[in-house]
């Protein structure tokens, strides 16, 4: 049996161990939070947006393409195994266009996808207020993506922990890894404050902060991209959809929560929310809606989505034999998790890189 230390239990980590747990491998999972959910899988919204933020055709596009149909086959096992309810709802993604620019930039992206095969399509004012009548009037068209849909992200951690722990893997939390353990050009395992820990396989599923060896000969360039949220109380659920507004957005989570984000910075690894932030959410959701207006925020969070140099994350093994990393899944980690989980455990188990994925070899920034 191959034993596999996983180093970082968010999203990735759990998908990937989970995933590995299946195909027959000893898995450790090493955390250095005491508790699940404190980095980017915790903090999210949850979206699964069938284009993934990706500006035009080319490897990102693909790649969430293929990611988002392994979800609900993802959602079906976790919660029939687990017993726990993920709050997974395919119900679309609408953007609204309240000004004549915004209709022309709705246009564009939806010539573009539309010849990139992706189900795109306008509605009139009538539908949208028909199907949404919290969004304000005055609205020129808007665009609906029917694919799209949403998870509870902290509920999926609970599940793919529970599903991981339930198959007889190890999950460690409160165990920063502090080094990569090498024998020659090998990796042999992890050393953290308990002690080491041996292993056949490692696989850096640190997000961010996937470069925290600074002693490998090789550079892993992952940077943290600040982003922050809001949270309501709702009465009852304002939206249906999953409603897009520029770069803000707002996510119906619950029946009595509501999310709005967000923000995007490049400040190193600050997490602490800003007055500027949540002005900017407050700005996106009066465009949107006027139901929350005098509403104070019941949460206000930022996380750190894990970016690399040219947007795409790194996925498959390193020059350091047996060392393999998912990282880099910037807007996408929570969609891209099970796919993410089934591609690593296969290339793993099967000792080679990941098929048909490339542009994601992490070879690619590696300079030794
Ligand atoms: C505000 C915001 C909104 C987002 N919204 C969405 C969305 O709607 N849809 C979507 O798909 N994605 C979204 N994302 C992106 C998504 O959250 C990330 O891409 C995804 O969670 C990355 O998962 P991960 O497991 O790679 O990283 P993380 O969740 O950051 O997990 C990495 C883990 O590694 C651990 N770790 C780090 N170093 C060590 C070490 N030395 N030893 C042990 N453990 C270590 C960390 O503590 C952490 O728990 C959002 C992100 C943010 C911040």
């Amino acid at each position: 049996m191959r034993r596999v230390v996983i180093v970082g239990a968010g999203l990735i980590g759990l998908a990937t161990g989970e995933a590995l747990l299946r195909k027959g491998a000893a898995v450790e999972l090493l955390e250095r939070h005491p508790a699940l959910g404190e980095e980017a899988s915790g903090a999210a919204a949850g979206m699964l947006n069938p284009y993934g933020d990706a500006a035009g055709p080319g490897p990102l596009l693909e790649w969430v393409r293929a990611g988002l149909s392994y979800f609900p086959e993802a959602v079906y096992r976790l919660e029939s195994r687990t017993g726990l309810d993920v709050r997974f709802r395919a119900g679309g993604m609408i953007e609204p266009a309240f000004s004549a620019e915004e209709e022309k930039a709705l246009e564009g992206i939806h010539r573009w996808q539309s010849a990139a095969g992706i189900r795109v399509e306008f509605l009139s004012p009538e539908t949208v207020r028909e199907r949404e009548p919290a969004v304000r009037s005055g609205l020129r068209r808007a665009l609906w993506w029917p694919q799209a849909a949403q998870v509870d992200n902290r509920r999926l951690l609970e599940a793919y922990s529970a599903a991981f722990e339930g198959q007889g893997g190890r999950l460690r939390l409160g165990t920063a890894v502090e080094h990569f353990l090498t024998r020659g050009n090998r990796v042999t395992g992890v050393r953290t404050a308990a002690g080491e820990v041996s292993a056949d396989q490692v696989i850096n599923c640190c997000g961010a902060q996937a470069g925290f060896d600074r002693g490998l000969p090789f550079l892993i360039p992952t940077e943290p991209v600040k982003g922050e949220l809001l949270s309501f109380r709702t009465e009852r659920p304002l939206f249906r959809a999953i409603l897009q507004c520029g770069d803000g957005y707002a996510v119906q989570r619950s029946e009595h929560e509501l999310i709005a984000g967000t923000t995007s910075q490049r400040v190193g690894f600050d997490k602490q929310p800003t007055e500027a932030g949540r002005r900017k959410i407050f700005s996106v959701l009066e465009r949107l809606t006027d139901r929350l207006a005098g509403h104070a925020p019941e949460g206000h969070w930022a996380g750190l989505r894990p970016a690399s140099p040219d947007g795409l994350p790194l996925l498959g093994p390193t020059p350091l034999e047996g060392l393999w990393i998912a990282a880099g899944h910037f807007r996408n980690g929570v969609m891209m998790a099970p796919a993410t989980g089934r591609w690593m455990a296969e290339a793993v188990w099967a000792g080679r890189p990941l098929n048909g994925l490339d542009a994601f070899l992490p070879d690619r920034f590696m300079v030794s």
